[in-house]
């Protein structure tokens, strides 16, 4: 399991701030990405459908270009790579 990652005076462990400006992965904060994922997918099953279906349509894509167009898909991984 992660270790909390230090967080600026006010920001608490087991918030959206502490999991998604600073990237903490520790039980809290996993704890409640997990219940707001659910939470959303409850409340939104037509967005989530739509979601995993540009996240399947982008994975189909990425292995065309990988396939097709080897150099080009190198390049472009690569920028997605720095980017994180
Ligand atoms: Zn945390």
């Amino acid at each position: 399991m992660d270790k909390p990652v230090k967080l600026p005076t006010g920001a608490r462990h087991g918030t959206s701030v502490a999991y998604n400006k600073h990237k903490c992965r520790c039980p809290k904060c996993r704890r409640f990405n997990r219940e707001y994922n659910a939470a959303y997918r409850a409340n939104n099953p037509e967005a989530f459908r739509r979601q995993k279906r540009n996240v399947l349509a982008h994975r189909r894509a990425m292995t065309r270009l990988r396939e097709r167009m080897p150099d080009l898909y190198t390049e472009f991984y690569e920028e997605e790579l720095q980017r994180q």
